[in-house]
């Protein structure tokens, strides 16, 4: 970034402020994570500058040969690694990914089945101010009130009530594994299609240690940036008759160029999710979850639905007398990043929620294992048990950076940009 530094000081600084700022906290959003560096010079490259409308071989512009190897690099490697007849790696994120399915699926006003957003469900699941609660006749399906898990009888009650046109199965806040092939099993017998939404546990998938909705599904969409580890983006996975619909859905459908610098990226993401060591990676992220989890309600608090299958879990707050809301913001005065979360039956808003969603994604890609998972578990009750306590907070502090010192992030890479 030598250049940048001398010419942008300004943007330089700001990058490398965030560079440093990952480095020095603890993350747990389940959402995000932090990419190889591999991953950051394919995404930081001159693959940026070129337009490429169409797809590999069939493009409105000339000068596409370079990037066409790159675009068919990405398909053939998200194939192998999910089973998958059919990929297109161009939606710019899951929301475009999953709006084109809407668009190839279905006509304006059908009605779709998915999860709600109280109980996990996201934005392009049917929220109404999302285009998929504008365009279509949502039928929300929850969880149950005493386990917290999907109940299928429940779901098969509804499908058989309103008979969708698609059922969305998939979240952002569900801690337990879904029974994809009980979901396809729900579709069939009201004639639906199933579309399932792996954004969040992709990475799962890919390994081996969640159930692949790929063989029961007819679309199946995902990010690359969460489980997966790989860059900001999208892609999509179906049968191979839909096809064509899928590809026009997303060019000229929804989008004009790919961004191929980010598909380069996904590409070296496909890569890295082949090797042996990615599902070593993915089962040290759940491990993680379970010993974090685990060491919480030792500790007096609640984890929404029992437990964790997955790389998240949900902790109720209720009983600790402090909101998701002011969690979050007092975790993050001593350097702890998680956001705060609905619960099921939240009694509370969005605003400010009864909840807390913790994933371990992030904290693994940095090394970090049980051990650690049960510190900052015991580090989090120190600071939500005395949050007003000046001391105390100052002593977590400490402790959270002692601990990411330990476990550093982009090192090299920090230490090259301050040199240069
Ligand atoms: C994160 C997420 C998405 C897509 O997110 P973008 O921010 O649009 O990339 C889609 N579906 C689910 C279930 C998600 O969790």
């Amino acid at each position: 970034m030598g250049n940048l530094k001398k010419k942008d000081p300004q943007v330089y600084k700001a990058i490398l402020d965030e560079t440093k700022r990952e480095n020095d906290n603890i993350e747990l959003i389940a959402s995000e994570n932090f990419v190889s560096e591999e991953v950051l010079e394919a995404q930081g490259s001159a693959l940026t500058n070129k337009y490429a409308e169409g797809y590999p071989r069939a493009r409105w512009y000339n000068g596409c040969r370079n990037v066409d190897i790159v675009e068919d690099i990405a398909i053939e490697r998200a194939k192998k690694l999910f089973g998958a007849e059919y990929v297109n790696v161009q939606p710019h994120s899951g929301t475009q990914a999953n709006m084109a399915i809407y668009f190839a699926a279905l006509k304006l006003g059908d009605t779709v089945m998915a999860m709600s957003l109280a109980c996990g469900g996201h934005l392009s699941h049917g929220n109404p101010h999302n285009f998929s609660g504008k365009f279509y006749n949502i039928v929300p399906y929850g969880v149950n009130r005493d386990t917290e898990m999907l109940d299928y009888d429940e779901i098969a009650r509804l499908a058989a009530e309103h008979k969708p046109k698609m059922i969305l199965a998939g979240a952002s806040a569900y801690p337990r594994a879904i029974d994809f092939k009980r979901f396809k099993e729900i579709a069939d017998s009201v004639g639906a299609y199933l579309f399932v939404d792996i954004a969040h546990i992709a990475g799962l998938v890919a390994a081996g240690l969640h159930q692949s909705p790929v063989p029961y599904s007819q679309f199946v969409t995902s990010t690359t940036h969460k489980t997966m580890r790989g860059p900001r983006g999208g892609f999509i996975m179906c049968k191979e008759e839909f096809a064509k619909d899928i590809d026009m859905g997303i060019f000229p459908g929804l989008q004009g160029g790919p961004l191929m610098h980010v598909i380069a990226a996904k590409a070296v993401c496909f890569k890295e999710a082949l090797t042996p060591g990615f599902k070593v990676y993915q089962k040290q992220i759940m491990k993680n979850a379970k010993a974090f989890s685990d060491e919480l309600s030792k500790l007096g608090y609640r984890i929404v639905a029992g437990g964790t299958d997955t790389h998240l879990f949900l902790v109720d707050l209720s009983n600790r007398n402090m909101t998701g809301k002011d969690a979050a913001a007092v975790l993050d005065k001593v350097g702890i990043t998680i956001n705060k979360n609905l619960i099921p039956f939240d009694t509370r808003s969005p605003f400010v929620t009864s909840g807390i969603r913790i994933g371990t994604p992030a904290v693994t890609t940095r090394g970090m294992k049980e051990a650690e998972m049960r510190l900052i578990a015991r580090l989090i009750d120190e600071v939500i048990s005395d949050p007003s306590g000046d001391k105390n907070l100052k002593g977590v502090s400490g402790e959270v950076k002692k601990l990411v010192k330990k476990f550093p992030l982009y090192k090299n890479l920090i230490r090259r940009i301050e040199k240069e």
